[in-house]
């Protein structure tokens, strides 16, 4: 079978988590297989590859397979983390949730002018949270130029928030 089908037929649906009504994606089965944990890392190497300088990894499912990535294109992984995890330098950003807001931080002396920056997660949603990635990758003085992603929900339209940044945007799975 397909790459794509095995990620499929791994990822369990779990119904009202976090909350009521959510269809919550559970992708941690995808760890348990190191067979198919190492397709999907070698996926995402090759549409990276010679693209990126820099790999950032989100808190905290990004930086599974985001290390790993980045340790496989030679180059820096750089971690992203909710706001007062990191000791100083960092830089934050802000950005909203349905109810108030989150901040994320980055270390500021890790991404050099100019650097080509991966932006790597688990799960695209709403896209607010790799959204405001990018902009702190901005605000650093680097360049996103690709998004990566296991899943995207589709239905909610993550990707436009992103194309404004980078139009290269890698799923795996829809
Ligand atoms: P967004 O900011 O709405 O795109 O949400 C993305 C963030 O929420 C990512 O860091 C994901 O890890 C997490 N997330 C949202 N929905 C799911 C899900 O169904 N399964 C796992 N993580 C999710």
């Amino acid at each position: 079978s397909t790459l794509q089908e095995k990620i499929n037929q791994t990822i369990v649906d779990v119904n009202d988590f976090p909350k009521e009504g959510i269809v919550y994606k559970d992708i941690t089965p995808l760890f348990l297989n190191p067979e198919l944990s190492g397709e999907i890392v070698d996926a995402f190497v090759e549409k990276a590859k010679g693209k990126v300088d820099i790999v950032c990894g989100i808190e905290s499912r990004g930086f599974l397979y985001g290390i790993q990535i980045a340790q496989k294109l030679n180059v820096p992984f750089v971690l992203i983390r909710k706001a007062g995890k990191l000791p100083p330098p960092t830089i934050s950003e802000s950005y909203d949730l349905e109810y108030g807001q989150a901040t994320i931080e980055v270390n500021s002396n890790y991404i050099k002018d100019g650097a080509r920056v991966l932006i790597h997660d688990d799960v695209l949603a709403t896209g607010g949270t790799a959204e405001a990635c990018a902009k702190l990758v901005e605000k650093c003085g680097g360049k996103t130029t690709q998004f990566s992603f296991i899943v995207d929900l589709t239905f909610l339209n993550g990707k436009d928030k992103l194309t404004p940044f980078a139009t290269d945007i890698v799923t795996l799975i829809e």
